[in-house]
This record gives structure tokens, C-alpha cells and sequence, in this order.
């Protein structure tokens, strides 16, 4: 930490030295903590995980994040004989648990890494933070707005530029053609200015990118900057927004002073909406902060000269809550979606996440990227990793193709569950799902059913699959198709055993969602005609539509219900004649 230039008062400077003798302090103690005095032997998780399941493990202390164990006999690691060891512990690994007591391995867990010290050294960052929160606010409140932040607090920013910018490349983002090619003239703008200003084209300041979460708006940003090979400083929305006054605004403004010092460079703002709501709306006060910081952000983006080669990135997922102030010419006035892959982007992007992964000659990525429609980059990037994770479990050399759907398994439907259910609410559970099954099988406006289960996995005791398709606009008739198939797990458990249960609520919240964005969004309801309604706002903190209009009014949604009522009574009727007609194949089920 540098104090600030010139002229810090005594009582800061003296606070200054304070925190750095308590800093030094802090870490000696974390050294001394922390160090091993009977330095055990470190291996490898999954090295751990076969001595264990090969028995040879007496006893293990665990903890969240580190196991120490003591071995029955001494084993040969690296030429050394060792009889205890640690290794880290991964934080999701289910059948870590089961193997230790089935091979009755004495176990000791803590809460956290060990004695009352380590407690102490898990509090230690907390203090510095407080520390520094109250040393840094005491000399805020001495100051004039913004004064001057001591140097590396002004901006979280994290500049990388030189070598470490290149890390990213086009190469890296599959799919997103579109994105690429408008991002394009960009890269040439930063290299060669000169080539766009000589035909009196003018570039754009700021490009919004907008999509849903996990499509590759962050790492497209850090390509860019890879491609220009210029410095890139990046912060998120929510970093900008902080509890001390006028803290916010200075950031925006230290950050673009450092920007344009470093000219070529982009400027990358993460979850824009955090900081570029609508002014003025939201429900309760505590708004002002963030407007200040938005204020400046406009006027730093007015501010620009035409010589400043700053380029601004920005990034969010609910384009429909910025300020219209943020969108106007000069602002981000270039706009580039970036939208969930299509099947071949899907492909590619299995790719370039398998690149440097050992794959087996069987594992096919097209079949894989025809089974996940709906499924964002990052969700594809996690599949292959739990593909990647399943391998090292179960000692592949290389990733499986069983590997792959066992990931795949455990995203779309959760863990396997060791729930034990009693014959009766297997049969239940059976006739429910080949209940769906069936109404899927027998309509030929919903995708056919793939699998069955009765297999309890995640929060649900069985599931039923259909094969996944690309979809981009649904028809009134595939949607009530889908309602029935939906009900059909109800229907078939009046149908066959005469009463429902509990198993259909999730069957049930599903369709009546379905159903009541037929009514209020999509025009599907013949009582209320084509209207949208803001019917059911998720978070009233976002909604400035709240604040502005107040939503339907109560003879409004008295209708919105009744009408997607009627709609899931139509689903059932339906589901339960499809039964009726089929009940045989029901029962062979
Ligand atoms: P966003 O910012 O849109 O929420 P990110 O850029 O953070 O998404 O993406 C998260 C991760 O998902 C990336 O680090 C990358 O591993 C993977 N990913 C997403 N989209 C792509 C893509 N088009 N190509 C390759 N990897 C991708
Ligand atoms: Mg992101
Ligand atoms: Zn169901």
C-alpha cells in the first residue's frame, strides 16, 4: 500500500503504519499456524481415494477441504515410505463418504481445517477486511467526495495487459459468428486506427452484449482484447456499487483516467444492469449511490475524445432494465446478441472444451450436442468437466462416452439418491411416470419419450425423458399437448390407484407457470384475447415496471387465473382420455 501522494494528514499517516505492522503481524501468525511441523506426505486425491477403497486406510481426520490419513501398513510414494499423508478433498464427492464406512475406516471430521488456531486463521481475513474497511472509511469521511482513494483501492479493476492479454483468442469462443464479425472491426480499430478513419467511418464507443447468462459474453470480451492485444481492465457491476458515498462514482472515473492513460484500451463493465437500472425506480430509497455512479459513468462516456482510443464493453443479461439514457448514440449504441448455441455451435464448442482433454474414440460430439438444445456454453464447458471428473473416479484413461452421459445424468436430473421406497410407492411412482410416458408417446405434438426412470435422482423420485429438440417458436397445440403430458402423472394415478398424491406438486407448479404464460403472455386464452401481462414478476427489486405501472389490475389477474385453470382442466381431461384409450400399454408399463 502507498499512502496517498503528498499530502496525507499525520493521524492517516500514522494509521497507515498501523495497518502495515498489523498486516506483517497477521501474516507471520498465518506462517506459523499453518505450517506442518509433522509434514505428512501430500498425494493426490485420487491416490487417496484408491487406498481407501482398497482398504488400506486405519484412520482419517477430514475436513472441508483436506483429509489427513494414517495408513495400516507403510506405502512405497515416489520412493519414500510413508504412513500418513493429506490430500485435498474436492468439494462435491458423494461416494467419498459411502466407501469410508463400508470399509469401517476410523474417522474424525472437523467443522473446519483444525484446532482453535486455524479457527483463529479463518477469522484473521475477516479482520483485515473490517480493519480496513474502518480505517479507509474514517479517512473518506475526513475528505471532500472521492479526495483521493489511497492508490490500490481506487478501482478493483484488474489491468492485464503485454503478454498476459493475448491469453484469450477468437480461437477460444466457438459459435458466435455473428458476435465475432461484429466484434471484428473493433480489433482493427484498436491495431490500426488509421485504416477505419481514413474511409470516415466512425466506431462505435460502446458495444452492449447481451444474452443469457453463461453464453460466453465475458470470455468474447477478453478475446477481443486478446485479438487487439491491448489492456484490458475489467470490473463488474456490483464491485461498482459499494457502501460508501460517492465511492462508486470515483471508481468510474479513476478507471476510465486509467483507461485512456493506457490508450489503445478496452474498458470491460460486467453486469451492466447492476449499475444501469432505470433511475428513479425500485422499491425503497438507497438508490442514490448507484445513480451517482451511473451519472458519471454517462459522463464519462460523453467525455470521450475522438482521440481516445477507449473502447467500451459492457455486458448483461436483462437489457430490458437498463436506462434508455445508457442506450443512446455515443453511449452503447452498438448492440450484438449473443444468444444460446445452436446444434452446431454446440459442437464446436464441445470442441474446443475437449481439446485438452483425452477423449476415447467412441465419445461422438455431435450425438452429444443433439441431446443438450437449451444448454449454455458454460453448461457445456461443466458437462465435459463432470464427464472429465466421472473418468478420474472410475480410473479411465480416457473420458467415456459412459462418462459423458453419467455427466450429463447428473446435471439434467441431479445425484442419484439413496432414498429406499417401499413397493407400494414404487408402483406409485411407476404408474406415474409411465403415466407421463405414455400421454408423451401417444401425442404427436410433443417430443417422444427417451427414457424412464423410477430411480430416485436429485429432488424427484423418478423422471420421465423426452428426446430434446432445437426449438425456437411453440404452437398453441404443442403447448397444450404439453400441459397434458405434464398432468399426465396425475391422471394416471386417479386412473389406476384411484386416488393422487403428493408426487404430482412439481407436475403441477410446472403446468400452472405453462398455463398462465399462455393466458397473460403468448394470447393463448380465447376468454381474454391477445394480451401481455406483467403477471407474475419475479424479484420486485428489479421490476421498474412495478414502480411505474402497478401490474394488471385484480379483475385482471382474477381472470389470468381463471382462464389458465380452465386450460390445465382441458390438459387433464385430455391426459386422462389419451390413458383411457391407451390403458393397456399403461399397464404393460
Ligand atoms: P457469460 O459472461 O455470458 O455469463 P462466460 O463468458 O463467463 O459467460 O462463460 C462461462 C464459461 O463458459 C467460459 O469460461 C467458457 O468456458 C464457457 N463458454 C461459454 N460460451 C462459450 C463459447 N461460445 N465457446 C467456448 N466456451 C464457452
Ligand atoms: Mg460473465
Ligand atoms: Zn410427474
Amino acid at each position: 500500500m502507498s499512502a496517498r501522494r503528498g499530502d496525507a494528514s499525520p493521524p492517516a499517516r500514522w494509521r497507515l503504519w498501523a495497518a502495515f505492522a498489523g498486516l506483517f503481524v497477521s501474516l507471520a501468525l498465518v506462517w506459523y499456524l499453518v505450517r506442518d511441523p509433522a509434514a505428512s506426505h501430500e498425494v493426490a486425491y485420487s491416490v487417496a481415494y484408491g487406498w481407501i477403497r482398497d482398504g488400506k486406510v486405519r484412520s482419517l481426520e477430514l475436513s472441508r477441504e483436506v483429509m489427513e490419513g494414517r495408513l495400516a501398513a507403510p506405502e512405497l510414494v515416489d520412493g519414500t515410505s510413508i504412513q500418513t499423508f493429506h490430500s485435498a478433498v474436492p468439494a462435491q464427492d458423494d461416494t467419498l463418504m459411502p466407501l469410508l464406512h463400508a470399509h469401517d475406516v476410523a474417522l474424525h471430521v472437523h467443522e473446519e481445517a483444525g484446532g482453535a488456531g486455524r479457527f483463529l486463521v479463518s477469522l484473521l481475513p475477516w479482520l483485515l477486511v473490517i480493519g480496513g474497511w474502518w480505517w479507509w472509511s474514517a479517512r473518506m469521511r475526513g475528505s471532500p467526495l472521492g479526495g483521493g482513494l489511497p492508490q490500490p483501492l481506487r478501482h478493483r479493476a484488474r489491468r492485464f495487459d503485454g503478454e498476459a492479454t493475448s491469453a484469450t483468442k477468437f480461437a477460444d469462443v466457438a459459435g458466435l459468428g455473428g458476435a465475432k464479425r461484429d466484434l471484428e472491426e473493433i480489433v482493427t480499430y484498436l491495431k490500426d486506427p488509421d485504416r477505419i478513419t481514413a474511409l470516415g467511418a466512425k466506431v462505435p464507443r460502446g458495444v452492449l452484449l447481451v444474452g443469457p447468462p453463461g453464453t460466453g459474453k465475458t470470455l468474447i470480451a477478453r478475446a477481443v482484447a486478446g485479438e487487439a492485444d491491448v489492456p484490458f481492465f475489467s470490473i463488474t457491476g456490483s464491485e461498482f456499487i459499494e457502501l460508501f458515498v460517492g465511492v462508486g462514482a470515483a471508481r468510474v472515473r479513476e478507471l476510465f483516467a486509467d483507461a485512456k492513460a493506457a490508450a489503445p484500451s478496452i474498458v470491460f463493465i460486467d453486469e451492466l444492469d447492476a449499475v444501469g437500472r432505470v433511475r428513479g425506480a425500485g422499491i425503497g430509497g438507497g438508490h442514490d449511490e448507484r445513480e451517482q455512479t451511473l451519472d458519471q459513468l454517462l459522463a464519462e462516456m460523453d467525455g470521450f475524445d475522438r482521440r481516445d482510443q477507449v473502447i467500451v464493453l459492457a455486458a448483461t443479461n436483462r437489457p430490458d432494465v437498463l436506462d434508455p439514457a445508457l442506450l443512446r448514440p455515443g453511449r452503447f449504441d452498438r448492440r450484438v446478441v449473443i444468444d444460446l448455441p445452436a446444434l452446431a455451435a454446440r459442437r464446436d464448442i464441445l470442441a474446443v472444451h475437449v481439446r485438452d482433454k483425452p477423449l476415447a474414440p467412441a465419445v461422438d460430439l455431435d450425438e452429444i450436442a443433439a441431446m443438450t438444445p437449451g444448454f449454455s456454453g458454460a453448461d457445456l464447458a461443466n458437462l465435459i468437466n463432470e464427464a472429465a471428473l466421472h473418468a478420474l473416479r472410475e480410473h479411465h484413461a480416457q473420458i467415456e462416452a459412459g462418462d459423458v452421459s453419467a455427466a450429463y445424468d447428473k446435471i439434467v436430473l441431479g445425484d442419484p439418491r439413496d432414498a429406499r421406497l417401499d413397493p407400494d410407492e414404487r408402483q406409485r411412482v411407476a404408474t406415474h411416470e409411465a403415466g407421463h410416458a405414455v400421454a408423451a408417446w401417444a401425442s404427436p405434438n410433443v417430443e417422444p419419450p427417451r427414457r424412464i426412470s423410477i430411480l430416485p435422482r436429485g429432488m424427484a423420485l423418478g423422471a420421465t425423458e423426452q428426446a430434446a429438440r432445437d426449438r425456437h417458436v411453440t404452437t398453441r397445440r404443442e403447448l397444450e399437448a404439453r400441459l397434458a403430458v405434464l398432468l399426465a402423472g396425475h391422471a394416471a394415478e386417479l386412473l389406476v390407484l384411484g386416488e393422487a398424491s403428493t408426487g404430482a406438486e412439481h407436475d403441477l407448479r410446472s403446468a400452472m407457470r405453462l398455463a398462465e404464460d399462455m393466458v397473460a403472455h403468448y394470447g393463448m386464452s380465447d376468454a381474454l384475447g391477445p394480451v401481455y401481462y406483467e403477471h407474475h414478476e419475479r424479484d420486485v427489486f428489479l421490476g421498474h415496471r412495478i414502480a411505474t405501472d402497478g401490474g394488471p389490475s385484480e379483475t385482471t389477474v382474477h381472470a389470468i387465473e381463471r382462464a389458465a385453470r380452465d386450460l390445465i382442466t382441458q390438459a387433464r381431461t385430455a391426459a386422462t382420455a389419451v390413458l383411457e384409450r391407451h390403458r393397456a400399454t399403461l399397464d404393460a408399463l
